[in-house]
């Protein structure tokens, strides 16, 4: 068996294990099942347009400190474009458009002016989010609440004095972008990191990045560049369908077709087993010392034989895990809507608009309209949809009732990302498995932060710290 590490999965997690490992002299052979790189995180080329696409809008934060690093291994980290500073606007139908700029302070002044500054919050919402504030500085995370575990935002924020109006208005908005789910269902240990790391550090670490190229631009091409030349490969069309597990150590390696008769007794489940390599599609069989599986939890189930999920295993939290939809709404107009690169939406189903044209330099009158955590909305048709989105776009920006639209693209995410119940933040899995030989990354497994690219990088990171320890 060759010391190559075998990955499963060409997103950002597995890519950003590949290079790891790679940088660290390890052979790499990645398989990934699509004929594109980037899974929930890539961009195409739209042919009636002739624009590039994302799958959904991407932020990045300057508190990603891997996915920097990341960026910055593969020579790509100049083409996400930061704000200098936080800023971002605001638009609803009672205020119009206002603002929250951080200025150049030092944390947490930063965050204390431009609170205090902003025409976003009435005197006494500010009051109430620099108690939150004081209270996240002050409080000891190392020893959280005893039932925080149990909290979910809304709660969490009910009990730190955050009004119902507030919580709407300003972190429900946060919540459901860095958690893709509602704040009455998102646990407050996912979102409590969340505003730790990104209001509550430093000034450069609350900016927004956004790619200034299609997603897959940033990083995919390059990433794969990287592994291939430290001897490693990437491979397309790729899709596994199993892993090969046997009784650890001595028992000899099961036939892979066994995998679907395991729960009929073909792998005792309750004694030590290892992975051997993984089976394809195709009936290849490949054989590895390590296999990292980079995959979504909803398709690592498909990976595993029935009987170890079903029993009270290491695995059994992936039943817990349930997909949150996020959905999209591409519009190219015959004029601009809005000279704002992207703004937050209160108040209406679309959450935030981007500004697609002004993003990429691209000289177009595009926009992107973004409904995360959309559970109530995946069923609707595109043509509901998008009627939807055209009606609120026209309340909110005088300027998008002039324009006329001239084409429109409706992408719906279905997996996007697991859902941060609070049932599901505590089932994650770690980076290591009983299983010798077998590891697992993902914007889902145990990172401690909410299922992001960063999320996700930093799972490729420790998954690849783990195989190099292992030796
Ligand atoms: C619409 C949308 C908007 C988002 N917005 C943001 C945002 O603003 N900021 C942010 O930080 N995050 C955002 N996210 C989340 C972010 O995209 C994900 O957290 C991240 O891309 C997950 O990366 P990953 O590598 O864990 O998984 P994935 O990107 O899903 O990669 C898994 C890869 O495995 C491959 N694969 C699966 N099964 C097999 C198999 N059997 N054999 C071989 N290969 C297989 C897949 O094809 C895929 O390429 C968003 C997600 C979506 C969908």
């Amino acid at each position: 068996m060759s010391d190559e590490v075998l990955i499963i999965g060409g997103g950002f997690a597995g890519l950003a294990a590949g290079v790891a490992l790679a940088k660290a002299g390890r052979r790499v052979r990645l398989l990934e099942q699509k004929p594109y790189l980037g899974g929930r995180a890539r961009s195409f080329y739209h042919a009636p347009t002739g624009s590039v696409v994302d799958n959904g809008q991407h932020i990045f934060m300057g508190c990603y400190h891997s996915t920097l690093e990341f960026l910055e291994t593969i020579g790509t980290l100049d083409r996400v474009r930061f704000q200098p500073r936080l800023t971002v606007h605001f638009a609803d139908r009672e205020s119009g458009l206002t603002s929250l700029e951080f200025p150049s302070l030092s944390a947490p002044w930063h965050l204390i002016a431009g609170v205090l500054k902003s025409n976003s919050f009435t005197l006494s919402e500010k009051l109430q989010v620099l108690r939150l504030g004081r209270a996240l500085c002050t409080a000891d995370s190392g020893n959280p609440p005893r039932d925080f575990e149990r909290l979910t935002v809304d709660s969490w924020m009910a009990r730190l004095g955050q009004s119902e109006r507030l919580r709407r208005n300003f972190w429900g908005l946060l919540c459901i972008a860095a958690l893709n789910e509602d704040p009455s269902i998102a646990a407050a240990s996912l979102f409590e990191p969340v505003l730790r790391l990104a209001l509550f550090q430093s000034p450069a670490d609350s900016r927004i990045g956004l790619a200034s190229s299609g997603l897959s631009e940033c990083y995919t091409e390059a990433a794969a560049a990287y592994i291939r030349s430290r001897q490693g490969t990437v491979e397309f069309e790729r899709n596994v369908t199993g892993l090969i597990l046997s009784a650890a150590p001595g028992n000899p390696r099961l036939d892979p077709s066994a995998l679907d008769s395991a729960e009929n007794g073909a792998i005792d489940v309750h004694q030590p087993l290892a992975c051997r390599g993984v089976q394809l599609s195709d009936g290849t069989v490949i054989e590895a010392a390590a296999v990292l599986s980079a995959v979504p939890c909803f398709q690592l189930t498909r990976l595993l034989p029935e009987s170890l999920l079903r029993s009270a295993s290491f695995f059994a939290g992936l039943a817990l895990m349930r997909p949150t939809p996020i959905i999209s709404l591409n519009l190219w107009f015959n004029r601009e809507v809005t000279d704002l690169e992207f703004v937050g939406l209160r108040g209406t189903t679309i959450q935030w608009l981007f500004n697609r044209g002004k993003i990429l330099n691209s000289g177009e009158h595009y926009v992107s309209l973004v409904i995360s955590g959309a559970h109530n909305y995946i069923q609707h048709d595109k043509e509901d949809l998008l009627r939807l989105a055209l009606a609120e776009l026209r309340e909110l920006f005088p300027a998008a009732r002039e324009a006329k639209l001239e084409h429109s693209l409706v992408i719906k995410e279905r997996f996007a990302t697991f859902s941060p119940s609070i049932e599901a933040a505590v089932a994650r899995p770690s980076a290591s498995t009983p299983i010798r030989g077998l590891y697992l990354a993902g914007d889902w497994t145990r990172t401690g932060l909410p299922a992001t690219i960063e999320s996700a990088v930093k799972s490729g990171y420790t998954a690849a710290a783990e195989i190099l320890q292992a030796g």
